[in-house]
């Protein structure tokens, strides 16, 4: 059995590339197509609508069951923000320098107390004949004051886990609290109802 992991980033296609395996599953992705796959408009009001909007262009582009994720960081002092925006915050998408500038920005003078924040990841599985389920999980913590370590990407060097900061610990810590790790266990779970 195959199944679409609508994706070209790689450190998420090694992701489920470990949990389809251990399921028997063969994954491919959008590395593998020969055509490549028209982007979807991700307008979606939540991450689970936008991975949803994502696993069903790539089964109606592959005629295969479709995987896709989305992710992002949501603060509480600022209503939730950058949220679904998350990639493209500070305006060109996945430039994390400039998006953890605009953060630091946005939240001067906010005191440690009210700098608590969660990341946020769901992940969409559409199969060919209509049949779809979306999870979620999240990972609660702080945003820093500062920018320091060199694990992880994206706005790990400000964001404090309650096992430490993402930035400063190994990724199999990460992936144990992480909320991409909760969800992909969750997915683990969920995806077997449906083989
Ligand atoms: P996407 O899920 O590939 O659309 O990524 C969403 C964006 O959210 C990324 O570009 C990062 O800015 C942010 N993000 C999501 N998960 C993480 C994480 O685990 N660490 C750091 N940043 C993340």
């Amino acid at each position: 059995m195959k199944f679409f992991l609508a994706s070209k980033n790689a450190g998420k296609i090694r992701e489920f590339e470990r949990i389809f395996s251990a399921l028997g599953i063969d994954l491919i992705s959008e590395k593998d197509l020969v055509d490549e796959m028209p982007e979807p408009i991700e307008d979606g009001r939540t991450f689970a609508e936008n991975a949803l909007i994502k696993a069903r262009a790539g089964a109606a582009f592959t005629h295969l069951p479709a995987v896709a994720d989305d992710s992002g960081l949501c603060v509480d002092a600022l209503g939730g923000k950058p949220g679904i925006y998350s990639a493209r915050y500070a305006g060109f998408h996945g430039d994390d320098a400039a998006n953890n500038a605009k953060l630091l920005k946005e939240l001067e003078g906010v005191p440690a107390a009210e700098r608590t924040a969660h990341y946020a990841c769901a992940i969409a599985c559409v199969f060919p004949d209509g049949r779809e389920f979306t999870v979620s999980d999240k990972c609660e913590g702080l945003i820093d004051f500062c920018e320091s370590g060199s694990e992880g990407f994206g706005y790990d060097p400000l964001f404090i886990s309650p096992v430490g900061k993402f930035s400063e610990i190994t990724a199999r810590q990460k992936d144990a609290v992480s909320h991409r790790g909760k969800a992909i266990r969750r997915f683990k779970e969920e995806i077997k109802k449906y083989l």
